[in-house]
This record gives C-alpha cells, structure tokens and sequence, in this order.
C-alpha cells in the first residue's frame, strides 16, 4: 500500500504547534518513514495539494480562510485540528468580545482613523472573528493543547494509519495530577481548571506549580465527569468554574455550554 499523502497548513496561530512536530527530531525520521509529507510551509519549500490527510493549526479569522478551509476539507480524507487555535478558537478568540473597530483601535490606536492606512483597507482586517475549524467544516479528529504534545501527534498519527480511534483521553486533569501527587493548587490560594480540563498533558501546569487554564479543552461531559471529589472539597461546582474566565475557553461561553 501506498504511503499516506500528508499535509500541514496554518491559519491564525503562532505555529508553535507545527514547530512540536518540527522537533520530533529523531523520532521524525521514523514519522516520515511512514507517510510521504507533500506540504509543511515550515520545515520545506515543495507543496502538493494531492493529499489524503490534513493537519490544519490555527483559527480560522476572516472569509478568505473560509474558503481556504473548505478546499482543503475537500481535498482531504481526513482533516485533524491540531492544537488550541484549531480546537477552540485559541487565545485569540478573546477579541470576539469586542468589535473589529474596538479591536482595531486597541491595537493601532489613532493609526486606524486615516482612511488611506493599510489597517484600514487591508483585506487580512476583514471581517476578524475568530473560530475553531469544526465551526467551519468537518473535522474528523482534534490534537489539543498549546501546543501540542509531540508524543500525542506521534501516537495519534500512528492510530490514524492503523484504522483507529486517536487515544485522546477524555477524563480530567485533576486525575493526572493526582497521581503526581500535586499539592493541589487550592489549597494553596489559587484556582485551577482541572477538574473540568481534559487531561493527556500529565498535568504539566499544576506540576510546575501554575494553574491548568484549561488549553486542552473540557472534558465531554464537564458536569458529569469532572473531578467531583475535588469539587466537593472545595465546596466548586462546575458551573464556578466555568464562569471563571480563562485564556482558552472562551469558545464555551460564546457556545454557551460545556465540553465539546
Ligand atoms: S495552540 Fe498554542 S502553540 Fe499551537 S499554534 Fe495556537 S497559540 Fe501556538
Ligand atoms: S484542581 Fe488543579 S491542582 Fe487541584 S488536583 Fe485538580 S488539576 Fe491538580
Ligand atoms: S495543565 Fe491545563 S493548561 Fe496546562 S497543559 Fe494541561 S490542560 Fe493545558
């Protein structure tokens, strides 16, 4: 059988999550030794858009990446999400709260009232709302995180290859960090996301003593499956939490509801 045609692309995102690939490093040589990658503006110079799979980065902001995405959804088998700015919409996503004037404004300040400056009739102003790409088109698997964990795009590749469902965990973080044995960021005066944040990042936040802000995302079923004994002994329920505002999940609160 022939090797699996692979592509990347990026849309908004700071491409941090195509450089965790990028530096797979030794292990990239083994990755490449099973599919045959035909675009990755990154790491090289040749692109092809006969491809079978897509990794697509970023959040998808004005009509031009409308359109970009759907030709690859349509050139694509399988279109993955690859990390937050895919996922959720990504940091950047937080400007939804205001319009394009008052996010214009915010960043070019006065420079934006002349009708002749580029910020004001550049096509990439258009329109900047930030989304996920499934509010765009389908997507068939997400690889959460910012970034992205280079083991997990490594196991989830070889999953995809395999016929199978990408391992994703879909319990808490709280799990994670407990096996660590954490002190628990609580009890400490501080807030965490855990027990509503999906885990598979082995709790690197709370380990390194800094609150999870959620960038995986929610578990499913956030009300159901989060870590109800912490919740419990906090005297939280998932509805606090979610009512705290973070870098990440601002998707859910535009949407409204939890989980994905
Ligand atoms: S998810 Fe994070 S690391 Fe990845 S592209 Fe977005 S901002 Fe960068
Ligand atoms: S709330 Fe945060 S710090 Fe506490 S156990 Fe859960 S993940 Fe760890
Ligand atoms: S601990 Fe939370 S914020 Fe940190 S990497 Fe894991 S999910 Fe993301």
């Amino acid at each position: 059988m022939d090797k699996p045609r692979v592509a990347f692309f990026d849309f908004s995102s700071c491409e941090g999550c195509q450089l965790q690939i990028a530096n797979l490093e030794e292990a990239v040589v083994e990755v490449v030794k099973l599919i045959d990658i035909v675009a990755f503006r990154e790491v090289m110079k040749e692109h092809s858009d006969d491809y079978d799979i897509a990794f697509v980065e970023g959040s998808i902001t004005r009509p031009m990446d409308v359109e970009r995405l759907k030709k690859i959804r349509e050139n694509a088998e399988i279109l993955i999400a690859l990390g937050a700015c895919a996922h959720l919409g990504g940091v950047q996503r937080l400007s939804n709260q205001w319009t394009s004037e008052e996010n214009k404004q915010e960043v070019y300040g006065d420079y934006v009232s002349d009708p002749d400056d580029i910020a004001d009739t550049n096509p990439f102003f258009e329109k900047p709302r930030h989304r996920a790409l499934d509010e765009v088109v389908e997507v068939d698997y997400v690889i959460p995180g910012c970034p992205i964990d280079k083991g997990e795009f490594a196991k989830v590749l070889i999953a995809i290859l395999q016929g199978k469902k990408p391992p994703i965990p879909d319990y808490p973080v709280c799990v994670e960090c407990k096996k660590k044995e954490n002190v628990c960021m609580f009890e400490i005066g501080k807030f965490c996301m855990g027990p509503l944040a999906r885990a598979g990042c082995d709790a690197r936040c709370p380990s390194a003593g800094n609150e999870c802000e959620a960038c995986r995302g929610y578990v499913s079923h956030p009300h159901s499956n989060a870590q109800s004994d912490v919740l419990e002994k906090y005297g939280l329920t998932a509805d606090a939490i979610m009512q705290r505002k973070t870098m990440f999940t601002y998707r859910y609160e535009e949407a409204g509801k939890g989980g994905d």
